[in-house]
């Protein structure tokens, strides 16, 4: 797993940009939350490339994200 990943608050769906390896605060509804692998939905070393993912995922719409991923994959 890579230091930084897209995470998806369980509470209200808000996506974001964490390092954090235990707990994530939502920037969506403030709640502070345990992470769990099943809401990492995207893990890198690089900021760049987490932050690119994050961005097509709010493009493409958060219940796309699986799409995104493979978006994300093709980009050279
Ligand atoms: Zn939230």
């Amino acid at each position: 797993m890579g230091k930084y990943k897209v995470v998806k608050c369980p509470q209200c769906g808000f996506a974001e940009v964490t390092a954090a390896s235990k707990s994530v605060r939502c920037f969506g509804c403030g709640r502070i939350w345990q992470l769990k692998s099943e809401m990492i939905l995207f893990s890198s070393e690089e900021i760049e490339k987490v932050q690119g993912f994050l961005k097509k995922l709010k493009q493409c719409g958060e219940v796309e994200y699986r799409r995104a991923a493979e978006m994300f994959s093709k980009d050279p």
